[in-house]
């Protein structure tokens, strides 16, 4: 789950997020679409802990991530808490950031090693495990340079799955592919979205992409989610005016 109470984000004078509202539900696969600069990015930026809220609270699983309960007052969350929320977190970007000297099976045990402290053997077994789901289970020894894009972000997906995360993050993780590879990885995605019960959100430019793997598609604008719709009828009949200009300046 997570949760935006108005939240206000500001960049000097410049206010990014208006008091913005939104909950995704547990288990749900939430696209959020909308012009460029439209602040997106610093949704998911507040949700990785790389920035924080002005005004407002953000929930995860429940618990606060931007706050903390302090002798019954709610206080800004300090780095212990933050680190302890994000290990909760899984990420994927559109630059698969993967360790070019490390193995494709090092890639994916290397955190679990480190950050869960979980032995060598299991943290394989598991790596191998997520490496057949995502298709690449004979890719175990190769390095991340003689992979495709697509495998190259399949790897980048199973690495954060290891992590065992409540919540998953994507930011435009097809948009460096090439058009043969999204298939692929949207079908790892769709998996994702029908058979655990990982909370998503994913941020696209890709309308084709929101519509095959969205429970729910978010339109947002100048700060705040101005339609919110399956894609089913978002992409066939928006209601807000400015929803039909985006999509008929981008389909
Ligand atoms: P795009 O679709 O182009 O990625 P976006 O919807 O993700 O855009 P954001 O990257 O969230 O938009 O940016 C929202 C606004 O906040 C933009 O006007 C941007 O210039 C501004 N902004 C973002 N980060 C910062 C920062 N660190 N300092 C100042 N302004 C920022």
């Amino acid at each position: 789950m997570i949760r935006f109470d108005r939240v206000v984000k500001k960049f000097g004078d410049h206010v990014v997020l208006r008091e913005l509202d939104f909950t995704v539900k547990p288990g749900e696969f939430v696209t959020l679409i909308g012009p460029s600069g439209s602040g997106k990015t610093t949704i998911l930026r507040l949700l990785m802990t790389l920035e924080r809220v002005n005004e407002g609270t953000i929930e995860v699983c429940g618990e606060y991530l931007s706050h903390m309960e302090r002798g019954g007052k709610l206080v800004p969350a300090d780095e212990k808490h933050l680190r302890r929320m994000r290990k909760r977190i899984g990420m994927v970007f559109q630059q698969f950031n993967l360790f070019p000297n490390m193995s494709v099976l090092q890639n994916i045990t290397e955190a679990p090693i480190r950050a869960l402290g979980m032995s060598k053997a299991e943290a394989g077994e598991r790596a191998r495990d997520l490496l057949d789901k995502v298709g690449l289970g004979d890719k175990v020894d190769a390095h991340p340079m003689q992979l495709s894009g697509g495998q190259q972000q399949r790897v980048a997906i199973a690495r954060a799955l290891a992590m065992e995360p409540d919540v998953m993050l994507l930011d435009e993780v097809t948009s460096a592919l090439d058009p043969e590879l999204v298939a692929g990885v949207l079908k790892v995605l769709r998996d994702i979205a029908e058979k655990t019960d990982i909370t998503c959100l994913c941020v696209t430019h890709e309308m084709q992409f929101a519509k095959d793997v969205s429970d729910r598609v978010m339109m947002f604008d100048q700060g705040q989610v101005i339609e919110d719709a399956p894609p089913e009828k978002l992409f066939t009949s928006p209601e807000h005016e400015r929803t039909r200009e985006f999509l008929h300046a981008v389909i």
